[in-house]
């Protein structure tokens, strides 16, 4: 591993601890999912100036007026969509700077991503380029409809609020799978776990959250 990858000071092993203990704390006991948080590279999915901040238990900007998402809530929404089952493909609307990606990677056999942002979306080619990731594939679209080629998906995290669930991403949710998604307005935000059984949609909430909103078209 370079130098790059395993950080020094505030980017060292030792910061990715501390995250990784509060983590813990707040809840999230599955080891794969904190083993995860305490390997993978945040300092590397955002600007070299907010490197310094990144193994703090905060969203950051990643600009274009997007974030990247709280490690502790990463956490959670990792753990809820891997239960104990296998993910053979996972759909991922809202890639941003892909750090959940990359997550999601490691727990997944393929990881189809989109990102309405094209700017987000080609930077975040490159970041899989450097990282040696070969199992995420990024589309530039619009995430509210879903991908429908792929479908069906065992899991779907949705990193973006939604004012009501896309009925394509429910649509394209394999018998058994899981979709976690933040759903609600800005201050008033549910992320909540959906299941798909035989007899419909089980519905629970995970957590209150803050996500930026869900937007469609792209840009
Ligand atoms: N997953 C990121 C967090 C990204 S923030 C992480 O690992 O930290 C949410 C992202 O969702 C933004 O990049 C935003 O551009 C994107 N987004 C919002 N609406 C979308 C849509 N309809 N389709 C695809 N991406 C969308």
């Amino acid at each position: 591993m370079t130098a790059d990858l395993r950080g020094i000071g505030m980017t060292s092993q030792r910061a990715r601890d501390r995250l990784v203990a509060q983590i813990r704390k707040m809840g999230v006991d599955s080891e794969l999912v904190l083993n995860l948080i305490g390997t993978t590279p945040r300092h590397l999915f955002v600007d070299e100036a907010l490197a310094s901040r990144a193994y703090e238990n905060n969203a950051l900007p990643i600009g274009l007026g997007q974030t990247i998402s709280q490690p502790y809530i990463v956490a959670v929404m990792t753990a809820a969509l891997i239960n104990n089952g296998k993910i053979v493909k996972a759909l991922e609307i809202g890639a941003g700077c892909g750090y959940q990606s990359v997550i999601l990677a490691k727990v997944a056999e393929t990881v189809y991503s989109i990102e309405r942002i094209g700017a987000l979306a080609s930077k975040l080619r490159n970041r899989l380029h450097q990282l040696h990731v070969n199992n995420v594939r990024v589309r530039h679209g619009d995430g509210t409809l879903g991908w429908e080629k792929n479908a069906p998906y065992d899991a779907i995290l949705v990193a973006a609020a939604a004012v009501g669930i896309p009925s394509a991403l429910t649509d394209q949710l394999a018998l058994g799978g899981r979709l976690v998604i933040p759903v609600g307005r800005p201050g008033d935000q549910k992320l909540m776990l959906l299941t798909k059984t035989a007899n419909g949609l089980e519905e629970q909430i995970l957590e209150l959250v803050s996500f930026v909103p869900m937007v469609g078209g792209i840009t």
